[in-house]
């Protein structure tokens, strides 16, 4: 593997330094996700405040960043979470990262807090701390329109933070072109913490792959795979919207912050529903032919330059809320766009404290006098506004999370929290696909719904990829309905979480590449590897990189103090859900701990601890954590 090279940026002494990473430490750790973490582990204490300067953000890219296929458009960053307190972590997808590669990058790393307001722009070896003092306070989009100015040009791509991040909402995001977002873990508070508006980067063209008709090979057939794949057909025409139709036929559609799979007028919302009536066009990362982005024009309520709702958008301001009006998610969708914060766990805050208000267990006295009643979209712009600007009341209580949230104010509220470490479960119900089960559970950096593949690959025809893919990681047995959990559900978690944590560190879209109904597959991987970066590797290695980011972060977390105690989950994953009349379906605790244990065994962690064993280090060559 050739060698890393790495931007060091210290705001605090305002200094700024290249350091290589020598090839054969960047082979174990290739980029993403994984080298975030062995910078981390190396050079900061876990136990840092996570809003504190000695907090470390690194933004890395892969050997495969840049070459133009489907799916290899995301940066990764890695940070400690102050929304989960534990590792954390979050990917972005758009044109950002084939930019760093551009620059000549791997990676940058950022530490320290700046005096003052500052953005980092790159441009080759000339980097520079900008003034963002009169962006401070600005939306994502005035601050963009601030920075073409100020650089007088409109060259770059950049990540940008709003006022939530500046605010530190414990859920702020990190936006990209508007409408692109590291979304999850609250990186954008650690960004809004260092007094770091934005990273803005020159554009220049990625390097080409090692082997261009080799790629040629991999691409040639890319509209035959896109037609043939009826999910590809799906996502290209309706986005990750095309889910809301997809559960809610199967009945598993999060309704009323998951008492309910369904909910009238949920048609209102579904992505054919975007498709058919706001939809202006679609848009799409570097290289992708699949442009599943959407970008919807509702006057009054959503301007196309914020993009448009992913399913996750409409579940969490939709069903969640037992809301039907879609004109107010896109609206609520720009506001966290425009403010920088995270759709999912916002619109789940909310669901949680429209479900504690209307159980009678919160008031008109803890809510600023709002009624906060299901399906009344109007409060989800008063209440953005009070999150964001953290108002004293309902705002700063929203603004720290549903699961801290619930702690403070108590009276029950605590059981109808839907998170697992702190953060909201995205719209993935566990009683449908009992296998994220056991991965939200034990997920080192919370509730993830692209950490493992989903149960529905278990119950594919033999001859269908979504069962062919997924047999060259392990060999698995068919399952024939819904709600199972057992041996081989927990089996199929920890292969198919490897297979996913490579593809956050060779950063990888999860709709492109995967081991199930995905473009390309595990063996195509392969063969990206060798001919995009001359990478030697075969599956087993792919999943040696990912085994090694999970365990690097359970190890960061143990030292944090976590073990099997802290991989759990809510209350209402155990409730019995009627996807269909008569029909229910129902994972049990007993069901769930036995799951767990089965997946500790397989990932070689002991458990009663939860924590790898000693032979699993050694045999990842992590004894120096
Ligand atoms: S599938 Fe969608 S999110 Fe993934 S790279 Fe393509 S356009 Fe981007």
């Amino acid at each position: 593997m050739r060698d890393a090279r790495i931007l060091y940026v210290n705001l605090t002494d305002k200094t700024t330094e290249f350091k290589i990473l020598p090839g054969d430490i960047y082979e174990k750790y290739p980029g993403g996700s994984a080298l975030g973490m062995y910078i981390l582990l190396k050079e900061m204490n876990p136990n840092v405040d996570p809003l504190s300067p000695d907090n470390i953000m690194v933004f890395a890219i892969s050997p495969l960043t840049g070459i133009p296929i489907s799916g290899q458009s995301r940066m990764n960053l890695t940070a400690k979470s102050p929304l989960t307190g534990t590792a954390g972590d979050s990917q972005v997808g758009g044109f950002i990262a084939p930019t760093l590669a551009g620059n000549n990058l791997d990676a940058i790393v950022i530490k320290g807090k700046s005096k003052n307001p500052v953005y980092i722009y790159i441009d080759k070896n000339d980097i520079q701390l900008r003034d963002a003092l009169p962006m401070w306070g600005k939306t994502t989009s005035d601050s963009e329109e601030f920075i073409k100015k100020d650089l007088d040009h409109e060259k770059f791509e950049s990540s940008i933070i709003g006022p939530g991040g500046e605010n530190l909402v414990l859920y702020a995001s990190i936006m990209h072109r508007l409408s692109r977002a590291n979304g999850r873990n609250g990186l954008g508070a650690v960004m809004g913490s260092k007094n770091l508006k934005a990273l803005v980067l020159k554009k220049y063209s990625a390097p080409k792959a090692a082997d261009i008709k080799g790629m040629k090979t991999l691409t040639l057939d890319v509209k035959k795979r896109m037609s043939a794949n009826e999910v590809i057909v799906d996502t290209t025409e309706h986005g990750s919207g095309g889910c809301i139709d997809a559960h809610a036929a199967e009945g598993f559609l999060p309704s009323f912050n998951f008492d309910a799979g369904i909910y009238d007028g949920w048609e209102k919302t579904a992505g054919s529903t975007v498709t058919k009536t706001i939809l202006k066009e679609r848009d799409t990362c570097f290289g992708c032919a699949i442009r599943c982005k959407r970008v919807v024009d509702v006057p009054g309520k959503a301007e196309p330059k914020y993009g448009g709702p992913e399913y996750e958008t409409l579940a969490t301001f939709g069903s969640y809320c037992g809301n039907t009006d879609l004109a107010e998610i896109c609206h609520a969708n720009q506001l966290c766009n425009m403010y920088g914060i995270d759709t999912i766990s916002c619109g789940a805050t909310i669901a949680w404290a429209m479900d504690s208000y209307e159980k009678g267990l919160i008031t008109k006295d803890d809510t600023d006098g709002l009624e906060l009643k299901y399906g009344d979209a109007g409060v989800f712009e008063i209440l953005i506004e009070k999150i964001v600007n953290q108002e004293p009341g309902i705002g700063q209580l929203l603004a720290m999370g549903s699961a801290r949230a619930a702690e403070k104010i108590g009276k029950g509220t605590e059981d109808l929290v839907v998170a697992c470490k702190k953060q909201e479960l995205p719209g993935h119900m566990v009683q449908f696909k009992p296998n994220l089960a056991v991965n939200y559970a034990v997920n080192p950096f919370g509730a993830d719904h692209q950490s493992s593949e989903h149960d529905p690959a278990l119950m594919a025809p033999d001859d269908d990829q979504n069962w062919i893919w997924p047999n060259q990681l392990a060999s698995f047995k068919k399952c024939d309905s819904y709600g199972i959990l057992d041996d081989n559900k927990a089996k199929f978690a920890w292969e198919t979480q490897k297979f996913y944590a490579m593809m956050d560190t060779l950063c990888l879209c999860q709709f492109a590449w995967g081991p199930a109904w995905q473009l390309y597959g595990p063996d195509d991987l392969v063969k990206f590897c060798k001919f995009g970066a001359n990478i030697d590797w075969n599956i087993s290695t792919l999943q040696e990189v990912g085994e090694r980011r999970i365990v690097m972060m359970k190890l960061f977390n143990q030292k944090l103090g976590l073990t099997r105690k802290d991989d759990i989950l809510p209350k209402k994953a155990f409730l019995p859900i009627e996807y269909r009349k008569g029909e229910i379906a129902q994972i049990t605790e007993t069901q769930f701990e036995n799951a767990l244990t089965s997946y500790y065994s397989y990932a070689g962690w002991d458990p009663e601890s939860g924590l790898p064993k000693k032979e699993t280090i050694e045999r990842l060559g992590l004894n120096w954590i």
